[in-house]
């Protein structure tokens, strides 16, 4: 006779977890789904603004070129649910999408509880389980004698356990599993329920989890006028990085001038490729705010625009050519006072406005926290993950998926279609194993009861 407790078992109901629920229930096998909060998919509310940028439809050679980190280790899975195929997924489950600017997809509706509510439908369709408000607290492995061998001393080093047995839950409760799939997320807004919990989990499993740091995260800086600028959104500006030697950032986009420093698309992209850097100490930047024309140019319309405005003040001429939040700031840096009239500005100040304009200077200081951070850098070594299944390779039956693995994606859609991707490999292997376990009669060999 069989055991109940046959199952797959998968902690945390975010993006990849959900996705993870339906492959391996869509196995006939019954999944148990356990999230900590009180409903499924906290973070994918607030994803894309509330939007859901729910992937990227570049082509997939492109896609991997948008995941500094370990985008080799994705070939498999992205390759086996593209960012075409998650994009089908959904639109046959009910949600119309949509592509915009740089490939991102959205569901029509703008609204990111479009697709979680379609997860959630599916999972009950395949009969999913949910259990809300229930915490993992830990592992079980098949032999926790050897485990508990762990509590002996500090350096004591346990031998590796062999196979995944089920889990522990906060209350002390324990619950059976053939299979257990660690969906719980990174550090990066912690009010959303990623508490970095699956890499405690993955330590216990004798993993190794790599230094892990807020990044897609705005930049802390020194200068104290931008506060005056906050709320201002540039499109089109290039930004510049450098460490006093080596330029090390030089890209086009928008950003915005915060309280505390800048943030927006280049900056959260900047901040991905500086971690190492800015830990090391601060970056000089600049900001081309009219990257289009060169001095030059830029020296003739300003003579324009101080020709057509004679006898007004500067601060009057030149709106046409800045926002008007940062006029006041940019006079200031270029030693400008914005009253004088246009025909009292001699070269040298003309000159000044010039090289403010191009080289708008900020010192970038550190980057934000994690309760800032878009995603968390760093985590779950892959080489001990198998790139076909999301399987540890040191623990039979335990799988990890999503941002809790050492892989991140730039920002634009890449960061939830690794979630998707990976979350979708191991359904697909755990589900499909209990299955043929379940049709040949051939136990998994954890069916001891805990
Ligand atoms: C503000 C913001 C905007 C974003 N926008 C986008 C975007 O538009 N496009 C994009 O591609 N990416 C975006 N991202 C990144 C993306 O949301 C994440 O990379 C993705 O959600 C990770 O999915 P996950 O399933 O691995 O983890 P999560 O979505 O974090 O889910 C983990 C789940 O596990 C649960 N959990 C944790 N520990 C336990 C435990 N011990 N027991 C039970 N449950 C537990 C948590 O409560 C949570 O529900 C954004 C992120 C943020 C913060």
């Amino acid at each position: 006779m069989r055991k109940q407790q046959e199952r797959v078992i998968i902690i945390g109901a975010g993006a990849s977890g959900m996705m993870a629920a339906c492959a391996a229930a869509s196995h006939g096998v019954p999944v148990l789904l356990l999230e900590k909060n009180e409903k499924a998919g906290k973070k994918i509310y607030i994803t894309g603004k509330g939007r859901c940028n729910f992937t990227n439809l570049c082509e997939t050679e492109d896609f991997f070129a948008n995941v500094p980190r370990n985008a080799s280790f994705l070939y498999s899975s992205v390759y086996g649910f593209d960012p075409h195929a998650v994009r089908e997924w959904f639109e046959e489950r009910g949600v119309r999408t949509k592509e915009e600017r740089g490939a991102r997809a959205f569901p029509v509706s703008d609204h990111a509880s479009d697709i979680t509510r379609c997860l959630e439908r599916e999972m009950r369709r395949l009969g999913v389980q949910v259990r809300f408000l229930t915490e993992v607290k830990d592992l079980l492995f098949a032999d926790p004698g050897r485990l508990a061998d762990s509590a002996r001393g500090k350096d004591f080093v346990p031998p590796l356990p062999g196979r995944i047995r089920g889990v522990r839950l906060s209350d002390g409760k324990t619950l059976c599993a053939d299979y257990v799939i660690v969906a719980t997320g990174g550090l990066s807004y912690p009010s959303t329920g990623s508490t970095g919990d699956g890499y405690r989990f993955a330590r216990m499993a004798g993993h190794e989890v790599s230094r892990l740091t807020p990044s897609l995260v705005p930049f802390q800086t020194k200068e104290e006028d931008l506060i005056r600028m906050q709320g201002l959104s540039l499109k089109n500006v290039t930004f510049t990085v450098t460490n006093g030697k080596r330029r090390l950032f030089h890209e086009m986009g928008e950003l915005m001038f915060t309280h505390f420093g800048v943030t927006g698309p280049l900056i959260l992209r900047a901040s991905a490729l500086l971690q190492d850097q800015i830990a090391k100490g601060e970056l000089n930047a600049c900001i081309d705010l009219k990257p289009a024309l060169s001095e030059e140019k830029l020296e003739e319309r300003i003579l324009r625009e101080f020709d057509a405005n004679r006898n007004r003040s500067v601060h009057n001429a030149v709106r046409g050519l800045y926002p008007s939040k940062m006029i006041p700031v940019i006079l200031q840096r270029s030693a400008l006072d914005p009253d004088i009239p246009v025909h009292d500005v001699t070269v040298f100040l003309r000159k000044g406005l010039i090289r403010t304009t191009k080289q708008f200077a900020l010192t970038l200081t550190s980057l934000r926290g994690f309760g800032e951070a878009v995603i968390t850098r760093g985590g779950i070594n892959v080489r001990q993950i198998d790139p076909g299944t999301m399987e540890s390779k040191l623990v039979e039956g335990l799988y990890f998926t999503g941002e809790v693995l050492d892989v991140d994606g730039f920002t634009g859609g890449f960061n939830l279609q690794i979630a998707w991707s990976t979350g979708w490999a191991a359904g697909e292997s755990a589900g499909k194993r209990l299955e043929t376990s379940r049709l040949t009669g051939i136990p998994t060999d954890n069916m001891r009861p805990v």
